[in-house]
């Protein structure tokens, strides 16, 4: 961090602590040697030494009166007490006597005292503590109240394209519309389009989400505004939300631009009904809320903001009219890692025989800023090693540096794990395809998803429909047993990978006994009734214990013999499920129309 040179700061400063001390030596300090030489007596000792006429000057103020004895040597003080007469007394006495003037401040010096001082000193102290703060650069003074404190970057500053944004195809896609929207936003005024105000980029941290935000303003060539979520945490309440207000004014005089807002769910969780909430956050949640209702969805500032848990996000941010849109920003697969690494090897020195496929390979489960990280410590090792170009070797040797750092995250699967879990997927698939003759709708990966599952395959399309026969949910239970069963066939042991199929085929065979109807033994008998239909749809059983136990026992019998039909299914394909398995655990990603391709070959 750098400091600001500004050379008429420190004269200030030293000034205003000078008064600062000498204002507080003349409160504290003065008053009190000059009490440490008087005595305080009683009224009483005062009124018999003016009696005896042992008393010289007298001077009577507003809350005691300060005497000394007649040669002026001790110095006394007492309270004030009522005592019309005392006047006459003193002058008896002899005494030099005398009331104390209220000195009347100059107006000057009490606006100065009052005024001027403490915001002088609120300006000090708030500098000194913005200095500490400081983090991101000059940019980010606390203190620049109201002032720009978002960063700008106009296209010249980075001049990210989509091109150097590998791997993410489909993302890519999603967001060329949105380029498009900027290159013209006319266009879309015109016939009355409406573009999302809010786009969610939703991915595991390191893959790009930073970067496809900054490539889609430099593609649209519009100026690129930025802020991270967790910025705004660490500041006092109120700040956070001035920031927002002020970066959504610049944004609007920019317009058309891109205001991106990486880790949003710092500012953006789920609120809690307690009283302990984070004060600052809401303020800022709330103002970024009121920012995006405020303006009107076609003046041309498109907020793309960046989150990798977006299940803890406030509900209020993902309503329509706000973040409706949502891009998956996904690891990147053997193809978008290979990709990438040759992106970021167009940087460095390497030799000509370097076999991409087979690094990408190595790194499975890498993220993009893992990969990058990858080519530049081979980069690194190179150095070390005094030759001028990069190797094979080197790419081979950081990646193991490189895993050895994320494998404790778990985001790498092992060779032997891949294989298990293209197995599984490919049992998934087939069973689907030979009951219904269809192909896969979705992609089969084995590539870890943000959800967590390991893979997935959705099945055979069932055209979306309201009404399932039950055979159609018999199929269902057995493409969810599927996974499990390819496991057995393969390997001939079972995993914890089919948990998620596991609760799945449960729930749909435990349904269609007490709420469809669907066996013989209960007819049409409703033995659960939804609960909560909006919230998770819990059930609750509305039969004797008796009936319950009869329903498990019917549930597992279900789920048992379309878990057999399964084995039997995959047994009689056993050579097309090896194959297929091979060839993605190869690919890592292939089609619902490359499986089926390999299927019938
Ligand atoms: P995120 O915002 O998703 O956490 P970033 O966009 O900040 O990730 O990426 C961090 C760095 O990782 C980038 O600067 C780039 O060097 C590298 N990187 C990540 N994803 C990619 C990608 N898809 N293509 C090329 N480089 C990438
Ligand atoms: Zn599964």
């Amino acid at each position: 961090m750098k400091e600001i040179k500004n050379p008429k700061r420190p004269l200030v400063y030293y000034s205003v602590i000078v008064l600062l001390v000498i204002i507080a030596f003349n409160l504290i300090a003065v008053p009190a040697m000059a009490n440490a030489q008087v005595k305080e007596v009683d009224y009483g000792t005062f009124m018999s030494m003016t009696d005896k006429g042992d008393i010289g000057k007298v001077q009577v103020e507003s809350n005691q009166i300060i005497f000394t004895d007649k040669a002026n040597q001790n110095f006394y003080k007492t309270g004030v007490m009522y005592d019309p007469d005392l006047v006459a007394r003193l002058h008896d006495a002899g005494a030099t006597f005398s009331s104390e003037i209220v000195e009347q401040t100059s107006p000057l010096l009490s606006f100065f005292l009052t005024w001027i001082l403490p915001i002088l000193v609120f300006v000090w102290i708030g500098d000194i503590m913005s200095k500490k703060m400081m983090k991101g650069g000059p940019n980010s003074l606390a203190f620049n109240m109201g002032g720009s404190s978002a960063k700008v970057y106009v296209k010249s500053a980075d001049g990210i394209k989509f091109d150097d944004v590998a791997g993410e195809e489909e993302a890519k896609e999603n967001l060329s519309e949105i380029v498009e929207y900027l290159h013209d936003p006319e266009r879309y005024r015109e016939i009355g389009a409406n573009m999302p105000k809010g786009v969610l980029l939703v991915g595991p941290p390191g893959t790009g989400k930073t970067m496809l935000a900054k490539a889609v303003a430099g593609e649209a060539n519009v100026p690129f505004f930025s802020m991270s979520g967790s910025e705004f945490v660490e500041m006092f309440v109120g700040m956070g939300a001035s920031k927002v207000r002020d970066l959504f004014k610049q944004a609007k005089e920019k317009a058309p631009c891109i205001v991106f807002i990486d880790e949003i769910d710092a500012i953006g969780k789920k609120r809690q009904g307690n009283m302990y909430g984070n004060d600052e956050r809401e303020q800022t949640l709330n103002q970024l809320l009121t920012e995006m209702d405020g303006f009107e969805g076609n003046n041309g500032v498109i907020i793309l903001a960046a989150t990798n848990q977006p299940e803890s996000l406030d509900p209020a941010l993902t309503r329509p009219g706000r973040f409706d849109r949502r891009v998956p920003v996904e690891l990147p697969d053997l193809k978008g890692r290979e990709d990438i690494l040759k992106v970021h090897a167009r940087k460095i020195r390497l030799a000509d025989n370097v076999d991409f496929n087979k690094i990408a390979r190595m790194a499975s489960g890498a993220s993009g800023a893992e990969l990058a990280n990858i080519v530049n410590e081979a980069a690194l090792r190179a150095v070390r090693n005094n030759r001028k170009i990069v190797e094979e070797a080197d790419l081979e040797e950081s990646i193991e540096i490189v895993i050895a750092g994320y494998q404790k995250k778990n985001a790498i699967l092992t060779d032997h794990e891949k294989h298990i879990v293209a197995y599984h997927e490919i049992g998934h698939a087939l069973v689907a395809a030979k009951q219904t003759n269809s192909a896969p709708v979705q992609k089969i990966t084995i590539v870890p998803r943000t959800s967590g599952a390991l893979g997935y395959t959705m099945q055979v399309d069932e055209g979306n429909h309201y009404l399932m026969t039950r055979e159609e949910i018999e199929n269902k239970i057995a493409t969810l047993t599927g996974g499990r069963a390819a496991e057995e066939l393969a390997f001939n042991s079972v995993t914890t990978g089919a948990s998620n199929d596991i609760e799945q085929a449960t729930k749909l065979a435990r349904a269609m006994v007490t709420r469809y109807g669907m066996s013989d033994e209960f007819d049409m008998v409703a033995l659960e009734t939804v609960t909560n239909q909006y919230l998770g749809g819990d059930t609750s059983l509305a039969c004797s214990a008796d009936t319950q136990r009869e329903i498990d026992r019917k549930v597992v019998e279900l789920v048992k013999t379309q878990h057999d039909k399964a084995i039997k299914i995959l047994t009689e394909n056993r050579a097309k499920l090896d194959e297929l398995a091979k060839y993605l655990y190869e690919k890592e990603t292939i089609t619902g129309e490359e499986f089926m391709k390999v299927l019938e070959d």
